[in-house]
């Protein structure tokens, strides 16, 4: 059968990810380090494994309320309420997600009417612009630069806006480049939504992951933005669960809502193991993100060191788990540059253009691996660059 006309246009225009055809190329292959993928290299703390084998043992197999555990949202509360410094309701304004990236498909597709255009800046997380383009928004994309450090400010949104503007994308400490953005730039960017009467969805799911300046200013803190904002956190990344699939949305009620309804006959709750693992690691799982954040901050400190030095220029990232570094001045593109690479040293790492147009040039290299590992693979990285 001939499926083409089968598949839906929608789905059938996005891109497979850039990430996933690259790591498919280094399935198979043996002695290759990877700086590849976006996942902590720790296991979850065994106490956060233990309270789900726990609660497996006492039967607690059933589904849950579709917002998710009451216990876990009120827990979820206090803790936004402490970090992001927002206060959410634990029974209407907060819903218990598959993973960060279920909230963001939510969240896209209960507020876009088709054709409603979605505001984002780039490089960024792979995922934004073929998840806008399923909920049938357009993706509207604000380039951003190394030679700021990939900073976002108003001035570069303000280009982008016209009436059919609806929603705003924002991601920080961000995937790929590790850019935060400082308070008074949230600030005229919290002002522009304002203006202009965006709804702002916040990833903000690296916040704990910030390393000069620890102290994350949620966009959903600033004056006027709670009633306007989706704030997006979750597991994955600062208590090493990915394979736990748990994230949340905290937002006013009728959003939450709205996404809840869709949440509600796609996915009906997110796995109660999970939610039972998420309880203890709020409850007793901050001194373990503490821990390995702490390694996080001297492994990139040593990777952003090594990368300048061998050549590859990168500006030191305030968070998240990834370095930038150029490469585009050797006159390879990313995707030559991060192919030959693997070919010559084994060693694998994205090329840039798999988080936007404007990645084109450079390298997303995770420290999210050990030590050991990212000393290795600079060394192999040098001797890569030096017989260019
Ligand atoms: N948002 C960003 C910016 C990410 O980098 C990722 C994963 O890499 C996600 C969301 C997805 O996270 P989750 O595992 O919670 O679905």
């Amino acid at each position: 059968m001939d499926y083409t006309s089968k598949i839906a246009k929608q789905v059938a225009a996005v891109p497979r990810s850039g990430i996933r055809d690259f790591f498919e190329l280094v399935q198979g292959r043996d002695d290759v380090i990877s700086l590849g993928v976006g996942e902590p290299d720790f296991r979850t703390p065994w106490n956060i494994r233990e309270a789900a084998i726990y609660s497996l043992e006492k039967g607690h197999t059933s589904y849950t309320s579709n917002l998710g555990l009451l216990q876990l949202r009120k827990l979820i509360s206090e803790y936004v309420s402490d970090f992001f410094s927002v206060h959410y309701k634990a029974e209407s304004e907060v819903l218990v997600t598959v993973g960060v990236s279920e909230a963001i498909d939510l969240a896209l597709r209960a507020l876009l009417n088709p054709g409603d255009e979605v505001i984002y800046h780039e490089p960024c997380y792979v995922s934004y612009s073929p998840s806008i383009a399923m909920a049938y928004g357009k993706a509207v994309p604000v380039a951003t630069f190394k030679d700021d450090g990939f900073s976002l400010k108003a001035d570069k949104l303000r280009d982008a806006i016209n009436e059919r503007s609806r929603v705003l994308m924002l991601n920080f400490p961000t995937n790929p480049t590790g850019a935060t953005i400082e308070r008074e730039d949230l600030e005229e960017i919290a002002q522009l939504c304002i203006d202009h009467d965006f709804i702002v969805i916040s990833d903000e799911i690296y916040s704990e992951l910030r390393y000069d300046d620890p102290n994350h200013v949620s966009i959903a803190s600033l004056p006027g933005m709670k009633e306007r904002t989706i704030l997006l956190h979750g597991f994955s990344k600062a208590f090493a669960m990915t394979g736990f699939r748990l994230g949340y949305a905290c937002a006013p009620q009728p959003i939450i809502e709205a996404m809840m309804k869709i949440h509600q006959y796609s996915m009906l709750c997110a796995p109660i193991t999970s939610q039972s693992a998420a309880i203890e690691a709020l409850q007793n799982g901050t001194e373990a993100v503490e821990k390995m954040k702490a390694s996080y901050h001297q492994r990139r400190d040593y990777m952003v060191k090594r990368l300048n030095e061998m050549g590859l220029p990168c500006h030191t990232p305030g968070g998240a788990f990834y370095v930038f570094p150029e490469v585009g001045h050797l006159g390879l593109s990313s995707k030559e540059f991060a192919m030959q690479l693997l070919d010559a040293t084994n060693v694998a790492a994205v090329p840039g253009d798999a988080f936007g147009g404007c990645g084109e040039g450079f390298l997303r290299c995770c420290y999210a691996t050990s030590m050991e590992e990212i000393v290795i693979a600079m060394d192999r990285m040098e001797g890569f660059v030096r017989s260019l």
